[in-house]
């Protein structure tokens, strides 16, 4: 016992909530999924980490029904905000690319080799994050609806 660090929990929690459309006024009640992790230091013990997972699962709920698809006009709120850190994350996977190339042909390759490692290493790792943000984006959007239930009342 006393050489465990921590105690995760994962809690899933059916919750119901009202979504509203922004772009037709639409709204709807609905039963949503959700699933939240927590984890606390053993010490704070088992009823820490239950609660963290249920308050996670509980926001889990709320951030799913944001991004639901508008069950009337098929209008997904809050695209930005779900689609934006995906963005970023392409971006500084790119710039960091292109500095960790810059830095390492500086030091392993010499001017001659510089150049051509300096151009193809970021290009694969940009096709490689282009092939990638997509399909984990469109994952998590079937993911997300497939978590909703809505309710005709
Ligand atoms: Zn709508």
């Amino acid at each position: 016992m006393f050489g465990q660090a921590g105690v995760q929990t994962v809690a899933t929690v059916k919750d119901r909530g009202t979504f509203s459309c922004p772009r037709c006024r639409h709204w709807q009640r609905a039963e949503v999924m959700g699933v939240g992790i927590g984890v606390s230091t053993h010490l704070a013990g088992d009823g820490t980490a239950r609660e963290r997972a249920r308050e996670n699962a509980s926001r889990d709920v709320r951030r799913t029904l944001r991004f639901a698809t508008c069950p009337r006009c098929k209008h997904r709120s809050g695209h930005a905000a779900f689609v934006l850190p995906y963005v970023l994350a392409s971006f500084a996977a790119t710039a960091g690319a292109i500095v960790f190339a810059f830095v390492v042909a500086r030091v392993k390759h010499g001017e001659d080799g510089a150049a051509a490692f300096q151009l193809y290493f970021p290009l694969a790792v940009a096709a490689l994050t282009v092939v990638v943000t997509p399909a984990s984006l469109l994952h998590r959007w079937r993911h997300n609806d497939a978590r909703i239930r809505w309710l005709d009342f």
